[in-house]
């Protein structure tokens, strides 16, 4: 794809790569392309200032809502849970871990393994716990306390010794990604609408009155039925979808709220996404949401 702010198109020789012709071609799909951009060498930058940080992270919010078309009204919290992603300023710390990994394990070059600082029994010939915890250094600014090697330190002290100690930097992974939340394939089921519908009913920024009542868009929460319209309402209650309800959703063995809504991890993934191809059928034919 030549790029170019040319009015006359500029003229290339054709490109030849293993003697097959490139194509050109008028558009091309970034993939993975955006993320390493935000995050270039942000091992050493994680000390800007709040507002700067904020402006990134809301480059990645942004691309949540389009990957689930959750509306503005859904919470980032909401959007990171339902993608399964980590939040920028949570993946620079984790960055930060693994480069001072290498650094202590002598796996990085040596102008970087020099600035690792002795543990604190090379210092001092303790013999208690804290013995083998890296020697942070003294700081006079917050600016400098909050650079890469008196923050990283603080956290590198906080980790479990054998995780520290072992050379393995796939050990140290597994331990600071324990708790990022993988997200279920059956997210990926139905039509893209239906996915669409659904996610934002999960994420409570549906077109449903009570969802909208709660970001003051519309006066009531009330159903046309005179109930409160929530999503346990929506999809289990209300009397003006009932006949799509009895083909739908009472067909299912389980069908409590959070089960329709996100699954279940209590039955298998096959079970799950007929579960989701079900509540999607439903959302489509009542047509609550548009035709
Ligand atoms: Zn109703």
């Amino acid at each position: 794809m030549t790029i170019s702010r040319k009015r006359a198109k500029p003229h290339f020789p054709p490109i030849y790569m293993n003697d097959t012709l490139i194509q050109e071609v008028e558009e091309h799909k970034h993939l993975g392309f955006i993320r390493p951009i935000l995050e270039y060498a942000d091992t050493v930058w994680d000390n800007i200032p709040i507002y700067l940080k904020d402006k990134l992270e809301s480059i990645q919010i942004e691309a949540a809502r389009i990957v689930t078309c959750a509306t503005k009204l859904c919470s980032k919290s909401n959007l990171y849970n339902d993608t399964g992603w980590v939040s920028l300023s949570e993946r620079r710390s984790r960055h930060k871990i693994i480069k001072f990994h290498e650094m202590f394990h002598d796996q990085a070059p040596n102008y970087l393994f020099s600035l690792v600082p002795q543990q604190l029994y090379q210092v001092y010939n303790y013999n208690t716990r804290s013995a083998f915890n890296v020697q942070n250094m003294n700081c006079r600014t917050t600016f400098y306390q909050n650079s890469f090697l008196p923050s990283v330190i603080r956290e590198w002290n906080r980790l479990p010794q054998d995780v520290r100690y072992n050379p393995s930097k796939f050990t140290l992974k597994n331990y600071i990604n324990r708790d990022t939340k993988k997200v279920p394939t059956y997210y990926n089921t139905g039509c893209r609408k239906g996915q669409i519908l659904h996610a934002r009913l999960r994420l409570n920024c549906s077109g449903l009155n009570e969802h909208l009542f709660q970001k003051n868009i519309v006066l009531s929460s009330l159903c046309i039925c005179g109930q409160v319209e929530s999503s346990k309402h929506y999809l289990l209650e209300c009397h003006n979808y009932r006949l799509i309800r009895t083909q739908t959703i009472s067909t299912l063995p389980i069908y409590d709220i959070p089960t329709l809504l996100s699954g279940s991890e209590l039955i298998s993934d096959e079970e799950n996404e007929n579960i989701f191809k079900v509540v999607q059928r439903f959302i489509l034919e009542t047509r609550r949401f548009g035709p």
